[in-house]
Order: C-alpha cells, then sequence, then structure tokens
C-alpha cells in the first residue's frame, strides 16, 4: 500500500508590492514621477527624488528585468536580522548590483545558487528571476534576485 503525501506550500513575496509574482516573467515594481519621469526602487510616493523636480505624483512601473552588473560583493558572514537564513547553517552568497537596462538605476539583490561571485564579472549581462528566500512550514517566501544572463529569448 502507498501513502504519500501532497504538500502544497503557499508562494509569498518576501516583500509585498516590491515585484511582480509570474515566476515566467518576474519584474521589479518601481515609480515613475509624472513631472519629470524620473524612476525610483523601492517605489517613491512622496517627493521626488531629483533634486530639481517638486514632483509628487507617481505611477507604479515594471522595470528592466536586465542590465549590466555594476558592483558585486560577497556576503561570508550572515546578515542580521531581518535576514533569515534558507538553511540551517549560514551559506554564504553573493550580492549584485546591476544597472538597470532603461532606466539607468543600480538595484541590488541576491544571487541565487549555483552561482557566487566567482561566477561573476563587472560589466556581463544580469537577469532578474525569483527565488526562494526561505520556506516556513507553510509558506516559501521568494524575494527577487540576480543571476548572470542566460542565452538571449
Ligand atoms: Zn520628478
Amino acid at each position: 500500500m502507498f501513502y504519500f503525501r501532497v504538500v502544497t506550500k503557499k508562494t509569498v513575496p518576501a516583500i509585498e508590492g516590491f515585484f511582480t509574482m509570474d515566476p515566467e516573467r518576474p519584474r521589479l515594481l518601481g515609480s515613475r514621477c509624472k513631472r519629470c519621469g524620473n524612476h525610483a526602487f523601492p517605489a517613491e510616493k512622496v517627493f521626488c527624488k531629483n533634486p530639481s523636480c517638486d514632483g509628487d505624483e507617481f505611477e507604479t512601473v515594471e522595470l528592466s528585468a536586465r542590465g549590466k552588473l555594476w558592483s558585486f560583493s560577497h556576503n561570508g558572514y550572515q546578515p542580521p536580522p531581518p535576514y533569515v537564513s534558507p538553511t540551517k547553517e549560514y551559506e554564504p552568497f553573493a550580492i549584485a548590483a546591476v544597472e538597470l537596462e532603461a532606466e539607468k538605476m543600480v538595484v541590488l539583490g541576491m544571487v541565487p545558487k549555483p552561482y557566487d561571485h566567482t561566477s561573476l564579472e563587472v560589466g556581463m549581462e544580469m537577469e532578474l528571476v525569483l527565488d526562494t528566500l526561505f520556506e516556513t512550514e507553510e509558506e516559501r517566501v521568494v524575494v527577487w534576485k540576480w543571476r548572470p544572463a542566460q542565452a538571449a529569448v
């Protein structure tokens, strides 16, 4: 006799409203100033960051899912809370700073396994993916990450 259990975990975003949840087409959600067109991530809600603009109205926009690796670092030690290690033993990971293709602003993100800092080179093409941050009994908590761009689609 067979016995099996189907575990269906709910997939939830680590931060609500920061990115779309379609795993095939993840996008960061930023803002665009209605006055000067300046982009911001996380989305701006109060004042435009452009010092020569006094705009205070913004629309939510999907940001580029690709960009160039501007800088990166290696997190050899566990970051302080609210970071939660997905594994019992902390496993070092790389952090990528990527300059978005269209908006030309830099967005930080973790780099998913199996990539690490040895897989990275400044200037290389990176793409956005959704990946697990950590799991609980009921939920898989996902966040955006940057990985080296795969073959052009
Ligand atoms: Zn503005």
